[in-house]
């Protein structure tokens, strides 16, 4: 990295959007499809970068004949989601992605055939999905500006979003987008739990959005931990579907049948004492299988010479925060409009209640809301672009905490501890699983600190200014999380309550939040409007 500051390299575009993953990407090649200039800038490098690159996924592809696996489908998910999943969103993200996804085959990805050569697109082998993401964005037309991670949106006077500004760690240079919409699909936020894939997740989108004031929802729903060996960060949810549970002195751990019906008893019981974990319901064929599908969940086991379907391992959660979670930036139509003008949003930094209520979890929705949400903000970027009269290079940056110029310079060790003082907040699953009012008030009160110690502090070395940012989107998040599970005074889905730990929930609700120095929730009812039922 060259350590000497260079001029801003200042672009214009229509669309900007933001993100490298497959929400982004799809969004940048619908937006370019739509006649568009596009730029995309991401954090990392974009086709590696982010949770897709490093997984294997899972796909909601259910084709319109199929009518009836549909209904089942959907069901399935109105029932985890806690009944907060939206049918008309669920329709539309399935016909949405059984629409685009074939595009991926015309790209040159190679989906495999059943028997009767009909082609499975259920799933997709994250690296060549995000190769072949890549080159179809530059195939497009579209500038990527890689490893140049957006640090705060501009605004113009009229309140609208006109583009981003940003810094090109490689090129220690600043950049400026100015552009008539934004989409931010930056992913979601895992709070640097060390989750494989998540360490570029830091709700920076979230940040950014709230800071231009926009409202997030679902927030609560930010909890998701993922299942993972001691001292592991491949996270896969499907490969403990084969799991059985023990203590210590090797007794069975019961009430956990699966992870998602079991997961209060299994924060309960590491709580108490370590939990070791054997695959031992898989069954040969699986097993040769797994190793096949998933080889990188077996890199660790092998190196440590365990075998996970014969020998017991010590097992733990990861948070996987909103990612696996719901909550995001409010939406407030079907093109995935949030509450500020020009501005959009797309995959993990999006609310996806509509689409997977209060459980997302594990699945294949994720995947295809990434598709469909991609393409419906990059198609009404494109639109409201073409639309936009206003000059473009007058947004002024909104950006509030941690910024190069925002006030008394820290050194990274400040910002380090800040993100440990975070963590220390939401790790914890007495604090973060089992939740109280009294503990959320309690972590509150910590992170009002770690605000006011990133508020108005700057990064002293340009190395700095990434983490810096990032560590005040951690706070902001965390702060949004427990505001709203304060508000939401129930049990449901991945949100739990020890204060109010009923199985039967109260009447559907939606909780709001935003705001970034006073931070705000409110509950708001979901109107009737949304729940058209089957
Ligand atoms: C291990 C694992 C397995 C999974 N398996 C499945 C599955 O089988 N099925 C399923 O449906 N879902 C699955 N998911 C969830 C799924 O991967 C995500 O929902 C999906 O990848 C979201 O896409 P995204 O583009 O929104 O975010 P991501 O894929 O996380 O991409 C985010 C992108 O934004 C970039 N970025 C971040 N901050 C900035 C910034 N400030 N400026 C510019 N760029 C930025 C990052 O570098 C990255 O490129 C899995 C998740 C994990 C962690």
């Amino acid at each position: 990295m060259s350590t000497e500051r260079r001029e801003e390299l200042a672009l214009d575009a229509d669309v900007l959007v933001v993100g490298g993953g497959p929400a982004a990407t799809w969004s940048a090649v619908t937006a370019a499809g739509e006649g568009a200039r596009v730029v995309l800038v991401d954090k990392g490098y974009c086709g590696t970068s982010g949770c897709a690159a490093t997984a294997g996924m899972n796909n909601w592809f259910i084709p319109p004949d199929q009518q009836e696996t549909r209904e089942v489908a959907m069901r399935e998910r109105y029932t985890m989601g806690a009944e907060m999943p939206d049918w008309r969103t669920m329709r539309r993200v399935l016909d949405e992605t059984f629409r685009r996804l074939p595009e991926l085959a015309d790209a040159g990805y190679s989906f495999p055939r059943d028997d009767e050569g009909t082609v499975i697109y259920n799933h997709l082998q994250g690296p060549e999905y995000m190769r072949r993401m890549r080159r179809r964005v530059l195939k497009s037309g579209v500038k990527i500006l890689d490893h140049s991670p957006a640090q705060e949106l501009l605004v113009d006077g009229d309140g609208a979003v006109s583009g981003a500004r940003g810094f090109r760690r490689q090129e220690a240079q600043d950049w400026r987008v100015n552009a008539a919409a934004v989409v931010l699909a930056c992913g979601g936020c895992a709070w640097l739990s060390g989750a494989i894939g998540l360490n570029v997740n830091t709700g920076d989108g979230l940040l950014m959005a709230a800071e231009a004031g926009a409202e997030l929802s679902g927030m609560e729903f930010s909890n998701w931990y993922g299942p993972a060996p001691v001292g592991g960060n491949v996270v896969k949810g499907f490969m403990y579907t084969y799991a059985s549970f023990y203590y210590e002195d090797g007794s069975p751990l019961e009430g956990v049948p699966n992870l998602m019906v079991g997961r209060i008893a299994m924060a309960k019981a590491l709580i108490d004492g370590p939990v070791y974990c054997r695959l031992d319901k898989a069954d040969e064929a699986v097993q040769r299988l797994a190793r096949v599908a998933q080889p990188h969940f077996f890199l660790m086991f092998d190196r440590m010479g365990i075998n996970p379907f014969a020998d017991r391992f010590p097992f733990r959660f990861v948070l996987e925060g909103t990612v696996r979670g719901t909550g995001g930036l409010r939406l407030i139509d079907d093109d995935c409009a949030t509450t500020v003008p020009g501005l959009y949003v797309a995959g993990d930094t999006a609310s996806r209640e509509d689409l997977a209520g209060a459980m997302s979890g594990g699945g294949n929705h994720n995947a295809a809301w990434a598709i469909s949400s991609g393409s419906w903000s990059g198609r009404a970027a494109a639109r409201h672009a073409s639309h936009s009269h206003s000059p473009r290079a007058v947004g002024q940056p909104r950006g509030i905490a941690a910024l190069a110029d925002g006030g008394a310079p820290a050194p990274p060790a400040h910002f380090d501890e800040v993100v440990r003082a975070v963590q220390e907040e939401v790790f914890p699953y007495e604090r973060n699983v089992l939740r109280s009012e009294s503990g959320m008030h309690s972590s509150l009160s910590v992170l009002q600190h770690c605000w006011q110690e990133v508020r108005d502090r700057a990064p002293d070395a340009t190395a700095g200014r990434v983490r810096a940012r990032e560590t005040a989107a951690l706070v902001a998040a965390a702060r949004w999380a427990y505001t709203s599970a304060i508000a939401r005074e129930e049990s449901r889905g991945m949100h739990y309550r020890v204060d109010y730990p009923s199985p039967d929930p109260g009447p559907l609700q939606r909780v709001v939040s935003g705001g970034v120095d006073e931070v705000w929730a409110a509950v708001e009812p979901l109107r009737e409007a949304e729940r058209a039922t089957a």
